[in-house]
C-alpha cells in the first residue's frame, strides 16, 4: 500500500496523516462499522454503483445509518481519485459508529464515513497470478449464519478471515479456505471459490459467503464464453480432484490454486478456463472489451 495525499473524511478532504479518530470510537472497540473494496484501473473506478449498493445493504443488515446519500459518495469517491492524481487504485469507503457512548449498544454515537484510496498492486503477488496460490483448509469454520451476518461487509466480522489468514501463513500456505458450518466448502479470507471439473464450473452458493461482485463478473465471462457455471455445494475432496480451481475477489482479482492441502490441483498449473476468465476479466476492468463498459465508471468531476 503507498500513502496518497488525501483522504475524505466526514465531506472534508484532509491529509492522510490528519485522518485521525478518538481511540473512544466505538467501532474500534467492537468492530461497529461496514466497508467495500473497489479498486480503479486506467482511469476508470470498476463497478463503483455495485460496491456502493453492498456498502448501502451492508450498513442496512449492521443497523448502521450511513449519513451520505449514494450518489455524494460515488461523486466524492470520483473527487478523491483526481485531487490525489490516482488511475489505477484501491478505494477504500468505511463507515464506523463513532465516540460517545462505550456500552456495547451505539446508542446515538456519530457515524463516520472515510474514503480512503491508494496504490495497492497484485493482493497475492505477481507470482500467485501467473503460477496459482497453495491454499490450506482452515481449522476456523467460516462464521455461523446466524451469528454473524455474511452478506455485509461488517467490520468485526473479519476477525473470523483474520484469524484463518494468519494460520494459513504460519504454516506456510498463502491463503486458508473455509468451510461452512455443515462442512461444505465456503470461501477465501477475502474471495469466493470456484472449481472445474470436466469443462464445468461450480461455485458455492450464496447461503455462507460474501456476494462477491467479482464472482458475478465470473458468472457473466463464463455465460458469454459458452461455458457451463452453476451454484452448488461441494465438498472438501471435491476440491482435491477438481480439473483447475480458483479464486475471486476486488483485491485477488483471479487468481488461480495449484494445491489444496498439499494436494496438487490438476496438473498444478493454472488451467485453460481458469486462464481464459483471467484474461477476460483483466480485459474487462482495463476497458479492452467494449462489451462490458457498462461496468467502468470514468473518473470525472
Ligand atoms: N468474500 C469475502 C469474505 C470478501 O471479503 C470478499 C472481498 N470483498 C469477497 C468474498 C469477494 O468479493 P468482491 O468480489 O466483491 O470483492
Amino acid at each position: 500500500m503507498k500513502e496518497a495525499k488525501w483522504i475524505w473524511n466526514n465531506n472534508k478532504f484532509v491529509l492522510w496523516k490528519n485522518a485521525t479518530t478518538h481511540v473512544m470510537s466505538h467501532g474500534l472497540h467492537y468492530g461497529t462499522g461496514v466497508f467495500e473494496g473497489i479498486r480503479a484501473y486506467n482511469g476508470s473506478i470498476f463497478r463503483m454503483e455495485d460496491h456502493y449498493k453492498r456498502f448501502f445493504n451492508s450498513s442496512k443488515v449492521a443497523g448502521i445509518k450511513i449519513p451520505f446519500s449514494r450518489n455524494k459518495l460515488e461523486s466524492c469517491t470520483s473527487q478523491l481519485l483526481l485531487k490525489n492524481k490516482l488511475k489505477d487504485c484501491y478505494i477504500r469507503p468505511l463507515a464506523f459508529v463513532g465516540d460517545g457512548s462505550i456500552g456495547i449498544n451505539p446508542a446515538s454515537n456519530k457515524i463516520n464515513v472515510i474514503i480512503a484510496a491508494f496504490e495497492w498492486g497484485t493482493y497475492l503477488g505477481e507470482k500467485a497470478m501467473s503460477k496459482g496460490i497453495k491454499m490450506k483448509i482452515s481449522s476456523f469454520k467460516r462464521m455461523s449464519v446466524n451469528s454473524f451476518m455474511t452478506k455485509s461487509k461488517i467490520c468485526g466480522n473479519y476477525i473470523n478471515s483474520v484469524l484463518a489468514k494468519k494460520e494459513a501463513l504460519d504454516q506456510g500456505y498463502d491463503e486458508a479456505l473455509l468451510l461452512d458450518d455443515n462442512g461444505y466448502v465456503s470461501e477465501g479470507t477475502g474471495e469466493n471459490i470456484f472449481i472445474i471439473k470436466n469443462g464445468k464450473i461450480k461455485t458455492t452458493p450464496v447461503t455462507s459467503i460474501l456476494e462477491g461482485i467479482t464472482r458475478d463478473c465470473v458468472f457473466r465471462i463464463a455465460e458469454d464464453n459458452n461455458i457451463s457455471i452453476k451454484e452448488s455445494k461441494f465438498t472438501r475432496d471435491e476440491l482435491y480432484i477438481a480439473d483447475e480451481i480458483f479464486l475471486s475477489g476486488t483485491a485477488a482479482e483471479i487468481t488461480p490454486v495449484r494445491e489444496v492441502d498439499n494436494r496438487k490441483i490438476g496438473t498444478g498449473k493454472p488451467g485453460p478456463i481458469t486462464k481464459l476468465i483471467q484474461k477476460e476479466y483483466s480485459n474487462i476492468v482495463l476497458g479492452k472489451n467494449p462489451n462490458y463498459n457498462n461496468w467502468l465508471h470514468p473518473i470525472s468531476n
